[in-house]
């Protein structure tokens, strides 16, 4: 079980929790959101490539994130394992990282699939906002986020659930809880 994906919307705690699972087992957790961000930050040219797209809460062209994740798994510390916490998110990039891994010679062990009602999501978003200053959340770019994520992404579920590699587990509750839920979803072959 280590090469893992995490799906959910904006909220859900992917972020979170993929780096505390990467902790417990011991593999690198990639975020492209993360990246990204880091880029902006320094001001490299994916920075000002991709900035616009961040602070629209839209999603960065797949050619882009697609060659960043890319370069990103053909790290050494990313052969034995990996988290993704924000890719794929369309499906382009489930089929460009099927093709990535297919080059490896390796296959997904499991997406793990975070849920939590959009009640919740847009508290916590709104609460992140205050303490994290992140440009992306505010309220109208949260709602732009959240309907990308319906159109865009929320459409992989179905598509990890037929080749049987999905579980969900709800992301409602305290941290750890969610934690011990995920590697609960992990243990389990039924599905
Ligand atoms: P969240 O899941 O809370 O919305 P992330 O940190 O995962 O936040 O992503 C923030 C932003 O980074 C997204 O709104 C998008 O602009 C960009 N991004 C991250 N991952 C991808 C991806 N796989 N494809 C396109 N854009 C992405």
């Amino acid at each position: 079980m280590s090469r893992l994906v995490l799906l959910g919307p904006p909220g859900a705690g992917k972020g979170t929790q993929a780096k505390l699972l990467s902790d417990r087992l011991g593999i690198p957790a990639i975020s492209t959101g993360d990246i990204f961000r880091a880029n902006v930050a320094e001001r490299t040219d994916l920075g000002r490539t991709v900035q616009e797209y961040l602070d629209a809460g839209k999603y960065v062209p797949d050619s882009v994130t697609n060659a960043m994740v890319r370069d990103r798994l053909a790290q050494p510390d990313a052969a034995d394992g990996f988290i993704l916490d924000g890719y794929p998110r369309t499906t382009d990039q489930v089929r460009e990282l099927d093709d990535m891994l297919a080059v490896a010679g390796v296959k997904l062990d499991r997406v793990l699939e975070i849920t939590a009602d959009p009640d919740e999501l847009v508290r916590r978003l709104t609460k992140r906002a205050q303490v994290e200053g992140r440009s992306d959340d505010t309220e109208e770019v949260v709602r732009t986020r959240q309907q990308v994520y319906a159109e865009q992404t929320a459409p992989l579920v179905a598509v990890y659930s037929e080749r049987g590699l999905l579980r969900s587990v709800d992301g409602l509750g305290e941290v750890p809880e969610v934690t011990a839920r995920l590697l609960d979803a992990l243990a389990s072959d039924a599905g």
